[in-house]
């Protein structure tokens, strides 16, 4: 296990590396590459130990866009192209291309683990929304039957109102108190169920 997973200073490779973008002039795509730099142990005058990390320098070079092979001349130096970053943006940029947004939050496109990923849409009275504006939309429609005796919370998964608190009166004392939906079956409040 190396060091920077402990958020403590380190020199390994991925610590020493840094990344820029360079936007190509010919098709606009944001060409990640990367620096890496090369790191060394210090000390500072509290006795706290820290990796300083001195980026690499070079002579400006010429950058192949990662999208359209245009040739960019005389980027600042970099070590190398980012391959997963670019194929990652390349990725993104497709989905975002070809998908549709949500009618109400205008949202394409998610990130998860997996990579880049088009909203799921849900269509509803004509319209094409996301799950959570469905969600609000089926909220506002549907009036909260909360009552007197009886308290409604919105699920939003199951996008309905679902039966949270009911109020019971006590048979011994008479006094109401709220209990949870799934509790409503005890008769008697919890002193006089002590007190039998
Ligand atoms: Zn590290
Ligand atoms: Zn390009
Ligand atoms: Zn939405
Ligand atoms: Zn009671």
């Amino acid at each position: 296990m190396s060091d920077c997973e402990w958020g403590r200073p380190c020199t390994c490779r991925e610590c020493c590396t840094q990344f820029r973008q360079e936007i190509c002039p010919m098709c606009g795509f944001e060409n990640v590459v990367e620096l890496e730099g090369t790191g060394e142990f210090r000390t500072d005058n509290k006795g706290m130990r820290y990796a300083e990390i001195t980026p690499p320098t070079g002579d400006p070079m010429n950058l192949e866009c990662f999208k359209c092979s245009h040739v960019i001349i005389n980027v600042k130096f970099y070590s190398r192209i980012s391959i997963l970053a670019c194929e990652s943006k390349i990725n993104r940029d497709e989905i975002n291309e070809s998908s549709r947004p949500c009618d109400d939050c205008n949202k394409k496109i998610r990130y998860s683990i997996g990579g880049y990923q088009s909203i799921e849409l849900f269509e509803h009275n004509g319209k094409y929304v996301c799950k959570e504006c469905l969600s609000e939309r089926i909220k506002k429609e549907n009036q909260d039957p909360t009552n007197r005796d009886e308290k409604y919370i919105f699920d939003s998964r199951e996008l309905k109102w679902v039966l949270s608190k009911v109020r019971v009166h006590c048979e011994t004392c008479g006094k109401s108190r709220w209990l949870l939906q799934e509790n409503s079956w005890k008769k008697q409040c919890s002193s006089c169920y002590k007190m039998a």
